[in-house]
């Protein structure tokens, strides 16, 4: 069984919409796939319609943008009801960050010599509520200042390069928290990847293990060997699911194809049986899972 937690589609940086992210996954042999954009839900009916129609299973999800010690942390929340006030509110005020923070990026890569445009960014976007640094490489790549998106997050969008702004992130274990009384649960994305990892120690994850923390994402491309082992054996100590995901990202991201990484049948029925749970005990209507 081939079991795929986290991917994008164009409502949020991946350049493949919703329908066709699920017919790839199909193609591509995978039967259980969870459709995780930025900060938003609005890519769910689609997937869930086309999921349906090719014969995928597909859980809901959100990867949110949480920050803890300073440092990014992607979360993955899955099945949440995304009509409860508070994280709806939440959600929203993350992605009027990520509007503010556009104009403050073109205003610095205009001021490092950039002929580049907020409208031109936002053609883009095109119906992404979330708006992310990916766009505006897009833009980079497409006036041919650079071969891709990499290229242009190492010379002008990360940490440290002209167009790097900070934007509005949740803190984590309020994020946690939030994901568990909207019913849904929690899976931090890529603990070790570039961003999070200084801060996302064995003790930051027993913190929030001990906030309701349901998960961790193991194998992930940005996870060594090494690093896989010693996560998964801490996920052991601490009684967290361990996942297995692409991150795919259609063209968005080399690398990343769908079931490079895959969750075992057995912690994705943990993952379902702790949704059940938290939704019984939030008494929230979550969305449902699309069976096959
Ligand atoms: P943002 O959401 O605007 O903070 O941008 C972060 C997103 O950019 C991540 O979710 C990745 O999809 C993408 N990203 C970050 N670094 C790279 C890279 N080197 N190459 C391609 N995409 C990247
Ligand atoms: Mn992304
Ligand atoms: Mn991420
Ligand atoms: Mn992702």
């Amino acid at each position: 069984m081939r079991i795929d937690l986290h991917s994008h589609s164009t409502a949020s940086d991946g350049t493949k919409a919703p329908a066709e992210v699920v017919e790839h996954a199909a193609a591509a042999g995978i039967d259980v796939l969870a459709l995780t954009d930025h900060d938003s839900a609005d890519g769910w009916a689609e997937a869930a319609e086309a999921a349906r129609r090719v014969d995928v299973a597909l859980v809901p999800g959100i990867e949110i943008s949480t920050k803890h010690n300073g440092a990014g942390v992607h979360l993955l929340a899955y099945l949440p009801d995304v009509s409860y006030p508070p994280l709806s509110a939440e959600l929203d005020l993350i992605l009027a960050g990520r509007e503010g923070r556009l104009t403050s990026i073109i205003a610095q890569l205009r001021l490092a010599g950039l002929d580049i445009t907020e409208a031109e960014v936002l053609q883009q976007v095109g119906r992404s509520p979330a708006i992310g640094r990916p766009h505006i490489a897009d833009v980079m790549v497409a006036k041919g200042w650079v071969r891709d998106r990499a290229e242009a997050f190492d010379r002008w969008l990360n940490t440290g390069r002209p167009g790097y702004v900070v934007r509005y992130a949740t803190p984590t274990a309020d994020m946690i928290a939030l994901v568990a009384a909207a019913g849904g649960v929690s899976v931090i994305a890529h603990p070790w990847g570039r961003a999070s990892r200084g801060v996302l120690d064995a003790e930051a994850l027993a913190g929030f293990a001990r906030a309701g923390l349901v998960g961790v994402e193991v194998d992930h491309q940005d996870h060594s060997a090494a690093d896989r082992r010693a996560l998964r054996a801490l996920a052991g100590d601490l009684g967290l699911v361990v996942t297995g995901s692409s991150d795919y990202h259609g063209d968005g991201k080399v690398d990343h194809d769908l079931g490079c990484n895959l969750t075992a049948r057995d912690e994705l029925e943990r993952l379902l049986a702790a949704a059940a749970d938290t939704a019984a005990a939030a008494h929230r209507s979550v969305p449902e899972v699309v069976r096959r």
